[in-house]
């Protein structure tokens, strides 16, 4: 297997030092790269999986409206798609072609995927996969699919989450022949049938599991251990699937070898600070249509997502205030030019409160109580535990809800705040998430995938496995090209001086970025 990796999909060329023949050479010297660490549950990292609260929205602004009141439930119609099939299940197959056009959007902001198909024209990575997918089913996660049957695979295919299918996106897939079982609005029962209507196929069985949240599985597990003899490994998202397979590895039940996706360096990256920095935006514009010069905020927490929130907030010309525990982030947000203080120093006069903590009852009762009217109030950590939402149900407060995600909370004396997804993560739950963040998530699982399927035996034990850093370098590099950047090359005496092979790793594993 030789593929050009460095032949770009838009036909530009990219000066870089990655001249890597094919991924099986790429990652075969880099096996002390995959080292094997716990995640850190729930501090650093928030993959794009909400199946942990599935009852949360997942809200899209490209998302169709099916106007048709048509309440039969898509597992009692029969379903078929133009060419004769009705092996999918989704709310309306007539939906297609609108689906198509919000796929092609998609494509647009997805170069690193569109580039490895290209590639794949001559060469089928993932021929003889078969791929059990258990995700978020939006345009994006739909590229990701067609990709991975350009590359050979064929793949069947459930919703990680009960809300966040796009009905029209499922129908375009299962119109071009993607065996789908998803739909907007499944109950939980119907959660569980379209995940084993996928596993449970005669004729078919899977040998790659990619997952989100860890429920497809769990599924295989509980319903269909002996599926394990023929998988041959499991590319896992999100920060509760990992600690799940975690948990397993741990107990020694983990039978086949796992990739967490979710602690790869740019995903990271790219998840918490430039989403955020570009979502924060667009979640309060959407739900307030307020204007952001000279609004006073603040931001409690200077990590990654509150570094973007407010690098996004200062570039606006709002007057940017945080709050930090850690003395090492609180002196970077003094040294970006931001005021460190105290929560209560400044909860009278701020016009927003914005929380990133990844802590709990950052925001409490008392802080409400102090904010002045029309102070707005939104979390952009991973859980709705920042902000004391629990302490607002009391008989004293009236609450009205004045849009979607937008509760009006009012006291006695005619004050308001703006309450915000109810506490909940403002940019899932009220904006859209970038596609372009969402293409370094799609190509590392697409990697990922392609790394567990053709990895030698014996390369992978069943355990759980960071991916490689020159994956990593990889995947940055497929997507430099879309602001025709020009990386440098080192020089044999500079890689010389620095002790680095000229193709990468560039970085050690505990570099920062
Ligand atoms: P991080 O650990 O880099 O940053 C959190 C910061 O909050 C730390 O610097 C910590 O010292 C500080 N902190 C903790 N308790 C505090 C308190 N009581 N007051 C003030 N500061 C406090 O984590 P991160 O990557 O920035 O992620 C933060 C949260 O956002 C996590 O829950 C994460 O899961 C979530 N997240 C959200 C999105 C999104 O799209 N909204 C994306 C990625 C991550």
């Amino acid at each position: 297997m030789a593929l050009a990796l460095m032949e770009l999909g838009n036909g530009r060329a990219c000066t870089t030092a990655f001249h890597m023949p094919a991924w099986m050479i790429q990652f075969a010297d880099q096996k002390q790269e995959f080292n094997k660490r716990p995640t850190k549950i729930g501090r650093r990292s928030l993959s794009r999986s909400i199946s942990q609260s599935s009852t949360d929205s997942y809200s899209s602004a490209a998302s169709y409206t099916d106007s048709s009141d048509d309440e039969t439930s898509p597992r009692d119609k029969q379903q078929k798609n133009s060419k004769g099939s009705s092996d999918f299940c989704v709310k309306n197959i007539k939906q297609a072609e609108f689906g198509r056009r919000e796929i092609e959007i998609a494509e647009q902001e997805m170069p690193a995927l569109m580039a490895l198909r290209k590639r794949a024209q001559g060469e089928k990575p993932l021929a003889g996969a078969k791929i059990v997918g258990c995700t978020h089913i939006t345009a994006q996660t739909a590229v990701l699919m067609e990709t991975l049957g350009a590359l050979g695979a064929q793949c069947r295919w459930a919703a990680c989450n009960i809300y966040s299918t796009l009905n029209e996106v499922a129908a375009a897939l299962a119109e071009s022949g993607f065996p789908v079982f998803a739909w907007k609005g499944e109950s939980e029962d119907d959660f569980w049938w379209c995940i084993d209507r996928c596993v449970n196929v005669e004729g078919w069985q899977p040998n790659m599991i990619l997952d989100d949240g860890g429920d497809l599985t769990h599924w295989i597990y509980k319903k269909y251990p002996n599926m394990f003899k023929k998988i041959k490994g499991i590319v896992e998202e999100s920060v509760t699937g990992v600690h799940r397979l975690y948990q397993l590895s741990k107990a020694g039940k983990l039978c086949v070898p796992a990739m967490n996706v979710n602690d790869s360096v740019t995903k990271q990256k790219f998840d918490n600070l430039y989403c955020c920095r570009e979502s924060i935006l667009d979640g309060l514009k959407r739900t307030t249509d307020m204007m952001f010069g000279g609004k006073q905020v603040v931001v409690c927490g200077y990590g990654e997502v509150g570094k973007g929130c407010c690098a996004a907030l200062k570039a606006m010309g709002s007057i940017v205030y945080v709050t930090e525990i850690d003395p090492i982030c609180a002196l970077q947000a003094c040294m970006d030019g931001f005021r460190l203080v105290k929560l209560n120093e400044v909860i009278r006069q701020v016009d927003i409160v914005i929380t990133c903590t990844g802590n709990k009852n950052v925001v409490t009762r008392e802080h409400l109580d102090r904010m002045k009217n029309s102070c707005i109030v939104c979390n952009m950590g991973h859980s709705n535990t920042e902000i004391d939402v629990a302490s607002l149900r009391t008989p004293e407060l009236t609450w009205e809800r004045v849009r979607s995600q937008v509760d009006h909370v009012i006291w006695p004396d005619g004050k308001r705040i703006v309450l915000l997804a109810e506490g909940r993560l403002l940019n899932l739950s009220c904006s859209t998430v970038p596609t372009f963040v969402l293409s370094i998530t799609a190509t590392t699982q697409a990697l990922a995938l392609i790394e567990l399927y053709n990895a030698p035996e014996g390369r992978y034990k069943q355990d759980v496995y960071l991916l490689p850093k020159k994956m990593d370098e990889y995947v940055a590099s497929l997507h430099l090209p879309t602001f025709d950047a020009h990386l440098t090359e080192l020089t044999d005496e500079q890689a010389k001086y620095l002790g680095l092979n000229k193709n990468g790793p560039f970085k050690p594993n505990y570099y920062r970025y």
